[in-house]
């Protein structure tokens, strides 16, 4: 089965991935909604994710920047299935990445910005509730660190909180956009790593299938696509993608 998908990624002319938590497990940062994740275990912590909760309560945003701090990104590092992605848009085969990861691995293994659509946001930066403006994330921890346990805006003070998409929260129309057309021109869509039950990730193998791409999914559990999927793979992401890559 993995010579097969192989050989369809060796011969697709256009190839978009759409990448879940289960991509970057393997670098150590857990799967919120997977068997051992945060929020199947713990599920009153969503509540530090809700835009609400979060605009109405001091005392969670305090908490929320120290678990900020301590964020399983400042030390991951990519794995061999970010490295593979990096590879295949290298050799020219790779046109998208639609990501729902936060973790900015993607660009760390070498992907380009351009071909990185985070359509949940990414934890590098910082977003003022109030104004909109972006800065990095890092700048402003170090403000936590020296005492601000909840820093403003130094623009405006409003609210900041990491350039993420919350519950609550809409997504970016414009990388919405982006995402849907990465699905629509492709004629093999690879989802990887992604439970394929969230929207708007799970809707984009639709998009693929309706405009005729192939399907395949790598993913550990089983997810509502895998009957009309080409292939399903359920091997380990970071052995399966660099040997899915070796042959494209
Ligand atoms: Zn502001």
């Amino acid at each position: 089965m993995v010579s097969d998908v192989a050989e369809w990624l060796a011969s697709a002319r256009r190839i978009s991935v759409l990448t879940g938590a289960g991509i970057s497990t393997d670098s150590g940062i857990p799967d919120f909604r997977g068997p051992q994740g945060l929020w199947t275990k713990d599920p009153a912590s969503q509540r530090l994710f809700t835009l609400q909760a979060y605009v109405a309560d001091p005392e969670l945003r305090v908490e929320a920047w120290q678990r900020r701090l301590a964020h399983d990104t400042w030390t991951a590092v990519p794995n061999a299935g970010h490295v593979a992605l990096a590879e295949l848009e290298q050799a020219g085969r790779l046109d998208a990445i639609v990501t729902q990861n936060i973790d900015g691995l993607h660009q760390r293994a070498g992907s380009s910005p351009d071909v990185v659509i985070e359509i949940h946001g990414t934890i590098w930066q910082v977003e003022c509730l109030a104004c909109d403006r972006r800065t990095p994330m890092q700048a402003t921890l170090d403000r936590v660190r020296t005492g601000e346990a909840d820093p403003p805006c130094l623009a405006c003070g409003g609210l900041l909180k990491s350039a993420t998409i919350s519950f609550g929260q809409s997504l970016v129309p414009a990388v919405l956009r982006r995402a849907q057309q990465a699905a629509q021109s492709c004629d093999l869509f690879l989802a990887v790593g992604t439970s394929l039950t969230v929207q708007p990730a799970a809707g984009l193998c639709r998009v693929a299938l309706t405009a005729g791409a192939r399907l395949v999914i790598v993913n550990a559990e089983p997810t509502p696509y895998d009957d009309r999927a080409d292939a399903v793979l359920r091997e380990p992401i970071s052995a399966v993608l660099p040997q899915l890559v070796a042959v494209a």
